[in-house]
C-alpha cells in the first residue's frame, strides 16, 4: 500500500537531512476519505491521522477509537469557534489555533474537561488575505496571550501559498518557532513533505499520496 512507500520517503528524507529515525510523525489526513481507505490504513497498524472538520471527524473517530487501540487524531482544518468543546473532545492535536477568541474558548474547554490536545499556532507565512493563521510579528504577543490564558502552545503550523516555492515559507516557520521556543513544526503536505523535512518538519500532513485523490471514488 502507498502507506509503506510514504513511510520509507520519510525515512530516507530523515537520513538525507541528518535526522533521527522516527523524529517525523506522520499525520495520515483522511478528511472525506472513504471509510473503508481509512481502515485498510488502520489495518496496516497505523494510528495518527488528520481532520478538517469537526462534524466529519466526530461521524467516524469515536468508533475508530473503540476498534483501534492508541489512535491519535488531529485537528488540521479551520476551527470555528463554536466547535471548541467537541474540538477538545475529540482531537489529541490542534494545529490550527489562529486567534485569541479561540484560544479562550480553548482554555475553558481544557480546563473543563481535563483534557490537554497539543496545540500549534498557524502562521500565514504568506501574509495572504484569505488565509487563516496570524501573520509573523504577531507571534510573541499572540504566545504571550496564550500563556496568559494557561495555554502552552508547542509548535507553529502553515500552508505555504499554492504554486510558490515553499521553502522561504519553511524556514520563516523554523526560525520563528526557535526564536520562541516552540520545538514542533507542523508543516509539509504530499507534494513537498521531504523538502518540509530537510527544513526540519516534524509533523507532516499527508493525504493524497496516501489515500488517494479526494475527489475519486
Ligand atoms: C488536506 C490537507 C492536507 C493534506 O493534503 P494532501 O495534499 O492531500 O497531502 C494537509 N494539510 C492541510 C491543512 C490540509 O487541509
Amino acid at each position: 500500500m502507498e502507506l509503506d512507500h510514504i513511510k520509507s520517503r520519510i525515512a530516507a528524507a530523515e537520513r538525507a537531512a541528518g535526522r533521527e529515525a522516527g523524529s517525523v510523525t506522520l499525520i495520515a489526513v483522511s478528511k472525506v476519505q472513504p471509510a473503508e481507505r481509512v481502515t485498510a490504513v488502520l489495518d496496516a497498524g497505523h494510528r495518527t491521522f488528520g481532520e478538517n472538520y469537526v462534524q466529519e471527524a466526530q461521524g467516524k473517530w469515536p468508533d475508530w477509537r473503540q476498534r483501534f487501540a492508541g489512535v491519535s487524531v488531529h485537528m488540521i482544518g479551520p476551527l470555528q469557534s463554536n466547535k471548541a468543546k467537541a474540538a477538545v473532545e475529540l482531537f489529541d492535536a490542534i494545529h490550527t489555533l489562529d486567534r485569541i477568541s479561540l484560544a479562550r474558548k480553548l482554555a475553558h474547554q481544557i480546563a473543563e474537561q481535563g483534557r490537554t490536545p497539543q496545540l500549534f499556532i498557524q502562521i500565514n507565512t504568506g501574509d495572504e488575505p484569505q488565509k487563516a493563521g496570524i501573520l509573523a510579528d504577531e507571534l510573541p504577543g499572540f504566545l504571550d496571550q496564550c500563556r496568559d490564558l494557561g495555554l502552552s502552545p508547542q509548535g507553529l503550523m502553515c500552508i505555504p501559498p499554492e504554486d510558490a516555492d515553499p521553502v522561504p515559507h519553511f524556514r520563516l516557520l523554523r526560525r520563528l518557532a526557535g526564536d520562541n521556543g516552540l520545538d514542533l513544526l507542523s508543516m509539509g503536505m504530499s507534494a513537498d513533505f521531504e523538502t518540509a523535512i530537510a527544513e526540519g518538519a516534524t509533523h507532516v500532513r499527508i493525504g493524497s499520496a496516501i489515500f488517494g485523490a479526494r475527489d475519486a471514488g
